[in-house]
């Protein structure tokens, strides 16, 4: 009979380094938390599992960043500021970032180069003395007591080590740090559904000219090879240029389990069925691609990446959790850290869903509450970016890279604070907090309605 259980020994396990703040996971909301940390002077570790930052920015091949700008009473503005402008300087400065671009007729978005992206948030890291660990997987908390964190259990090359810290801040996506140390967390919208996955690509070799501007008119070829037949895994394609017009990027796929449901990103089975299931997805797509559309017959595809594009999976319980009517009432809340310019995008069954804020009758963003980046039980845990205390409407917004900066700086901030006043996360001062951040540059969306 096969075993359904074996029993590891008790061990021992080397002490990697103590620290004031330990970051895990490396995407925008991480990169904002370490960055921002070492900045203040606090001795930070960002624990990566991959060898480079960015997140799903750079390992599942998004390449553009959104959420940075909004619509503000009909005037596109970049609203999301801080620890952000000196990355983007620094993608700039390496020619990795493009112009930002309107979405839809309604918002800016911006593409950035992945190889540029990366070696621009080491940068930002390392000249702020933030220490990095690549290659390093979290992989279980120890408790000092109930409700404090002692250390980050991570697995290496070099072997399972701990890592002791003062206050932790989970950029994981996942909410795998707060899950391990006991923090309350949701998934879904209720009946078990999460945001469908999507694996990316880019193509190389476009002729520029004739594809013109194939993001319009690539949903009606589709239509138009419904109607003969060819299935399509969504609708809603995003196939638009990077910087170097010859390259372009591909948002079209769709993971799914064979009951119709989303791919959950926390089940090493599912993730395994979804990345061969993408790659299957974006030969074929690739195919109508070279077939249908012009421009695209000398092109190839240069890039599959390093892993499946998760959306959505636990989102961690706090005071307070950003719900779909923030976004569109473009809510105010009087512990802003910063705002959300971006709409509902509800990555459904075969399609993708959009709600957007009155346009251009309002100011196109609401509000980030402090609330909603402290989970419960656990007092020296924060929690920044995608698995922030949100509702699954509230997440399928505020999920993008603009917002999960602004939570990142904000967590940062106010570990700082706790640590300077010797007091909990959850009673810094609010005005404290949101004199750190102006200080340095956050934009909080205060004295506009
Ligand atoms: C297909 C797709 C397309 C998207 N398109 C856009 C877009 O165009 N623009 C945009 O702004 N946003 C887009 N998004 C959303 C956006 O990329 C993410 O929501 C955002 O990156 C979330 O940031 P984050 O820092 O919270 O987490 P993530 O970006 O998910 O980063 C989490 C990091 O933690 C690391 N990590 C996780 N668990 C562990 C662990 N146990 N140990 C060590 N490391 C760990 C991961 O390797 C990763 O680097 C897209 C998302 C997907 C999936």
């Amino acid at each position: 009979m096969t075993a359904r259980s074996i029993r590891e020994p008790e061990r021992d396990l080397p002490v990697r380094g103590e620290y004031d703040v330990v970051v895990l996971g490396g995407g925008p909301a991480g990169i904002a938390a370490a960055a921002s940390a070492a900045a203040l002077g606090r001795k930070t570790l960002m624990v990566e599992r991959y060898g480079f930052l960015g997140g799903m920015g750079t390992a599942a091949g998004v390449t553009g960043f959104c959420g940075l700008h909004a619509n503000v009473h009909g005037e596109h503005r970049q609203v999301v500021h801080g620890i952000v402008d000196d990355l983007l300087a620094r993608i700039d400065r390496l020619g990795g970032l493009n112009k930002p671009h309107v979405a839809f007729g309604k918002i800016q978005a911006q593409a950035y180069d992945t190889a540029a992206y990366k070696c621009a948030a080491d940068d930002l890291l390392l000249g702020h003395n933030a220490e990095i660990l690549f290659h390093a997987l979290g992989a279980g908390v120890v408790m000092d007591a109930d409700d404090t964190i002692r250390a980050l259990i991570v697995e290496t090359k070099s072997g399972r080590a701990a890592v002791i810290g003062r206050i932790f801040i989970d950029c994981s996506g996942d909410g795998d740090l707060a899950a391990w140390a006991g923090a309350p967390f949701e998934r879904g919208d209720g009946h078990g559904g999460m945001l469908y996955p999507t694996m990316m690509f880019r193509l190389n070799g476009v002729d520029p000219a004739a594809a013109g501007e194939a993001w319009t008119t690539i949903p009606a070829l589709m239509d138009e090879a419904e109607a003969r037949g060819v299935m399509f895994p969504r609708k809603g394609a995003i196939v638009r240029p990077q910087k170097n017009p010859i390259e372009w990027r591909v948002n079209v796929t769709q993971m799914k389990k064979p009951d119709g449901s989303a791919i959950d990103g926390t089940d090493a089975d599912e993730l395994s069925a979804g990345e061969v299931e993408g790659r299957r997805q974006v030969m074929q797509f690739f195919e109508f691609l070279k077939r249908e559309a012009p421009g695209f017959q000398n092109a190839y595809v240069v890039d599959t990446p390093p892993q499946l594009g998760i959306r959505e999976t636990r989102r961690v319980t706090g005071p307070y959790a950003l719900s779909g009517d923030d976004v569109l009432t473009c809510a105010s809340f009087p512990d802003t850290i910063g705002v959300n310019g971006w709409p509902i995008e509800a990555h459904n069954a075969g399609n993708v869903e959009w709600k957007w804020p009155p346009i251009p009758q309002s100011r196109g963003f609401c509000h980030l509450p402090y609330r909603m980046i402290l989970p419960q039980k656990v007092s020296n845990l924060l929690v920044a970016g995608r698995c922030a205390s949100m509702t699954h409407e509230g997440q399928s917004a505020a999920r993008v890279s603009g917002p999960c900066f602004v939570m990142g700086q904000a967590a940062a901030s106010a570990a700082h604070l706790a640590l300077a006043g010797n007091s909990e996360l959850s009673e810094i001062s609010v005005e404290a907090l949101q004199a750190l951040l102006e200080k340095n540059g956050a934009y909080l969306g205060r004295g506009i309605n």
